[in-house]
C-alpha cells in the first residue's frame, strides 16, 4: 500500500485554496475568450475597407457581396471560438489535476490520462439543450453574424461611412460579451469538476465526494438544484455525499457556484 500522508483536514484546505484561486483563473479565461473572439473585428474592418470607395462609403450595389463575405467571417469566428474554448478546457483540467492529484496519490502518467479523458468528455458531451460544445459555438457565431448583418445592411442603405460601421460593430460585440463569458465559464467549471471526479476515481484513498451548495445570494437559491443535491442523502452516507462517478453534480444549473471536495476512505484515516 502506498503511504498517503494526506489527512481529511489537509485535503479540505487544498479544496479551500483551489476554490479561492479558481475565481482568478476563470476570470482570466473569460477575458481570453472575449479577446480571441473579438479579434474578428479586425477582419471585418479589413473587409469593409476593401469594399469602400475613396470616400469611405460602400455603394448599395455591393451590399449583397458584403453580406456574403460574412460567411468567411462567421467561419473564422467558429474556428476561433472552438479553439479558445478547447484551450480553456485543457487549462482548467490540467490546473485542477496539478492541484489535487499529488495530495491523493495519483501518479503523473495517470494524470495525463485523466486530462485526456476530461477533454474527450468535454467536447463530446451533450448538454441539456441537446448540443455538444461545437454546436454551441456555432450557435453563438451565427447569432453574432446575424447582428452584424443587420447593422451592416442598415448602415450601407443609409450611406454611413465605414468608421461609423466599425463603431457599431464594436457595440455588437460588446452586447454579445456575456454569451462568450457564459460559454467560457461553463466549459471551465465543468472541466474542473470532471477533472476533480476523474482524479478521485483514479485514487485509492478517495471513496466519496461531497457537494457543497453554492452561495449565489439569490432569494430563490433554495430552489436551485445545487441546494437540493447538497441536502440529498443518495447513498445513506450523509447529505451531499456522492460517488465520484455521479456526473449530475458537476454543474447542477447554469452559473452554479457550488463546489466539490473529497471524502477520504476511512480505512486510510
Ligand atoms: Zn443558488
Ligand atoms: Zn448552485
Amino acid at each position: 500500500m502506498a503511504e498517503i500522508l494526506t489527512t481529511q483536514a489537509e485535503l479540505d484546505e487544498v479544496f479551500k485554496r483551489l476554490e479561492r484561486d479558481y475565481g482568478a483563473l476563470s476570470k482570466k479565461q473569460q477575458a481570453y475568450a472575449v479577446r480571441e473572439i473579438g479579434r474578428i473585428r479586425a477582419e471585418i474592418a479589413d473587409m469593409l475597407a476593401d469594399f469602400a470607395g475613396e470616400d469611405g462609403l460602400i455603394k448599395r450595389q455591393r451590399l449583397g457581396r458584403v453580406l456574403r463575405d460574412l460567411d468567411a467571417i462567421e467561419a473564422s469566428m467558429r474556428k476561433t471560438g472552438v479553439d479558445s474554448l478547447e484551450s480553456i478546457i485543457k487549462e482548467s483540467s490540467e490546473w485542477t489535476t496539478a492541484q489535487l492529484a499529488g495530495a491523493i496519490g495519483v501518479g503523473s502518467s495517470v494524470q495525463i490520462g485523466v486530462n485526456r479523458h476530461v477533454f474527450d468528455y468535454m467536447v463530446k458531451r451533450f448538454e441539456s439543450d441537446g448540443l455538444v460544445l461545437s454546436d454551441r459555438v456555432w450557435g453563438m457565431s451565427g447569432e453574432i453574424r446575424d447582428s452584424l448583418a443587420s447593422v451592416l445592411r442598415s448602415s450601407i442603405i443609409k450611406g454611413e461611412g465605414i468608421s461609423a460601421m466599425i463603431s457599431k460593430i464594436r457595440r455588437v460585440f460588446n452586447a454579445e460579451t456575456w454569451k462568450i463569458n457564459r460559454l467560457a465559464r461553463t466549459e471551465s467549471v465543468t472541466a474542473k469538476r470532471a477533472a476533480t471526479s476523474y482524479n478521485a476515481q483514479e485514487s485509492d484513498i478517495v471513496k466519496w465526494v461531497r457537494l457543497h451548495e453554492g452561495n449565489c445570494g439569490r432569494s430563490d437559491h433554495h430552489e436551485h438544484k445545487c441546494h437540493e443535491l447538497a441536502h440529498l442523502d443518495r447513498y445513506k452516507q450523509g447529505k451531499g455525499i456522492f460517488k465520484p462517478t455521479d456526473t449530475d453534480i458537476w454543474l447542477p444549473h447554469p452559473n452554479c457556484t457550488s463546489w466539490i471536495s473529497y471524502v477520504l476512505d476511512e480505512r486510510w484515516l
